[in-house]
């Protein structure tokens, strides 16, 4: 089933035999100040395809930021960002997108004057009818992919539980609703490397392993995610590998449990 939900675009390449897998991303040295304010300050991880990395560390500590900048919305002031063994540092958000890196927001990002169902096909990646050639010349095609993308965003919505919303705005949906319909969105980009930034807050308990059952199902399909969550049970529960982020540098990485046990990580919390 969610080989049909992510297009089929990625897990050919990933084997899930034990063997060490191969990286997606490698984020090398990344430094970004604003003004006197180091936010991220030297900042190396390695995301794996196929893997779930949690990156926590207390308020403040870069993360957020970290994310920006490896989604191309904030320009590092040095370091590089290899993305599949190419070079991505220097490409605008659009193109990382295009090239499966995609990323979720802390605060909602749904258009919400449009409803769930336009918000999840605006997500579709490779239509041809962003073409004028096909469009003009190719009609059957364009609407035979138009329709696929279609069943597909349906498959979708109701994989999230959001199918009794599809034709409303998406400004109407709750909290936690906007969270599965940014997910929900991003799966529909048929990503190759998923950053999500706290996608569980305002999530009720109810959804929660919904969104979180998604996240691994990805995984276990190829896709690199990165996630950065506050809620320590679920890194705990989904993580592959912990990465501890403070004052703008990685502190720790290991298990959940070698960095939770790790004293620096502790004080770092603390102070
Ligand atoms: P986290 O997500 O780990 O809580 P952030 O990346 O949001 O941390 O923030 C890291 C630091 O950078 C904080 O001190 C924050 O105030 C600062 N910061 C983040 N974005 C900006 C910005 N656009 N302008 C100025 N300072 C910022
Ligand atoms: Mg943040």
């Amino acid at each position: 089933m969610i080989d049909d939900l992510t297009g089929g675009a990625v897990g050919d390449d990933v084997s899930n035999d034990g063997l060490e897998k191969e990286p997606s991303l490698v984020c090398s040295d990344v430094v970004k100040a604003f003004g006197g304010l180091r936010a991220v300050s030297g900042c190396s991880l390695t995301v794996r395809k196929g893997e779930i990395v949690g990156l926590i560390g207390p308020n403040g500590a870069g993360k957020s930021t970290l994310v920006d900048i490896l989604s191309g919305r904030v320009h590092a002031d040095s370091g590089s960002i290899v993305f599949e063994g190419r070079d991505v540092t220097r490409w605008t958000p659009y193109r990382r997108a295009a090239a499966g890196m995609i990323r979720t927001f802390q605060l909602n990002s749904e258009f919400p004057g449009l409803t769930v169902m336009e918000n999840i096909m605006i997500a579709s990646q490779g239509h041809p009818g962003e073409k004028l050639g096909p469009v003009i010349f190719q009609r059957k095609k364009w609407r035979d992919h138009e329709r696929q993308e279609f069943s597909r965003g349906r498959m979708l919505l109701s994989e999230f539980g959001l199918s009794e919303m599809e034709n409303e705005y998406a400004g109407n949906l709750s909290g936690g609703q906007k969270r599965l319909l940014e997910i929900a969105r991003s799966v529909m980009a048929e990503p190759r490397l998923l950053l999500l930034d706290e996608p569980t807050v305002g999530v009720s308990p109810l959804l929660r392993p919904r969104l979180l059952e998604h996240v691994r199902d990805l995984a276990d399909h190829g896709v690199a995610c990165l996630l950065v969550e506050h809620a320590l049970e679920v890194v705990e529960e989904l993580c592959d590998r912990v990465i501890v982020m403070a004052a703008g540098r990685v502190l720790v990485e290991g298990s959940f449990d070698e960095v939770i046990a790790d004293e620096g990580v502790r004080d770092a919390y603390l102070s």
